[in-house]
């Protein structure tokens, strides 16, 4: 790992004055969770993301839910991960605002960080299409087959969605203000284990530059904007942030919370 460069982007979160973290499926990688565009991200040879639109739910929903099943299968028995651990201890120390996801995991709140922005909703709820009421994921963490074992709304009836943001969906409002603030806000801005492929989300590093923020990108492949970042850093993001706790002689997690699992006791 390049020591200089973890030295001087130290530096730079010491002297920031408003410091934000945009996080992405990368993040969570090191938890056991998959993200959608690494290789290892396809399931059964299909590309998740043409299965996470409102149209793949109404056209082929059984695979749509067994593709969710695989999902729910994974988050369960998830915990935080260094990435999360040192994102939530640099919030402690006072060191960092905010922490802007799309992830849809929870893991951060597992980890301790606070009033953490999701962008993309959560995969720990499932919404009813018709009524909007919420509930918990595992209604629909359920064996599908055929179309008689879709799930259903226990209210309405209706049909029921996981609760993050598919393609052909708007992002929740309050939450895309949000970012937008703390972005054009930021003075520091680091993108941690993301593509940048998504909008909106893609554009908020870009708007953070163009309010003067430092931009700094920890992911394993190139992004649209790292020829706009002072540091690129290309290895696994989880020991290049306890790298940068090291350095900065803070904790590599927050103690004292409880497990740090959410599991299925806790949805939502
Ligand atoms: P993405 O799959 O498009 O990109 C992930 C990026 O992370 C890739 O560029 C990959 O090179 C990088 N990466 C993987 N492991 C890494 C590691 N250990 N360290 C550093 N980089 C690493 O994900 P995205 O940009 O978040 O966009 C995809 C969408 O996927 C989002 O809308 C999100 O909601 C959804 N998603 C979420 C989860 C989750 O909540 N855990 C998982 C899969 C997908
Ligand atoms: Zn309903």
């Amino acid at each position: 790992m390049d020591q200089d460069q973890i030295r001087d982007l130290a530096q730079a979160v010491k002297q920031a004055r408003h410091f934000v973290v945009l996080t992405g499926a990368g993040a969570s990688t090191e938890s056991g969770l998959p993200d959608f565009r690494s290789k290892t991200g396809l399931w059964r040879g299909v590309d998740p993301v043409s299965l996470i639109s409102m149209s793949a739910l109404r056209r082929r929903p059984v695979e749509f839910y067994q593709f969710y099943r695989m999902r729910f299968s994974h988050l369960w028995g998830a915990k935080p991960n260094p990435v999360h651990h040192v994102l939530a201890s640099l919030q402690k120390e006072g060191l960092l605002k905010r922490v802007i996801t799309q992830n849809v995991d929870g893991l951060h709140q597992a980890a301790g960080s606070e009033g953490v922005i999701e962008l993309h909703g959560s995969l720990r709820e499932c919404l009813c299409l018709d009524c909007g009421r919420s509930f918990p994921a595992r209604l629909i963490d359920v064996d599908v087959q055929s179309a008689a074992d879709i799930p259903r709304c226990p209210e309405c009836g209706g049909m029921l969605k996981p609760g993050v943001v598919l393609f052909e969906e708007p992002l929740p409002a309050d939450a895309i203000e949000a970012a937008i603030d703390e972005a054009t806000q930021s003075d520091l801005f680091l993108v941690v284990g993301s593509s940048l492929e998504v909008g909106p989300a893609n554009q908020l590093p870009v708007l953070a530059v163009q309010s003067g923020a430092q931009l700094g990108v920890l992911n394993l492949t190139p992004t649209f904007v790292d020829h706009r970042a002072r540091w690129v850093i290309r290895e696994k993001a989880g020991q290049v942030l306890t790298a940068l706790a090291a350095e900065l002689g803070i904790p590599a997690r927050v103690e004292n919370r409880s497990t740090g699992d959410l599991g299925e006791a806790t949805p939502g």
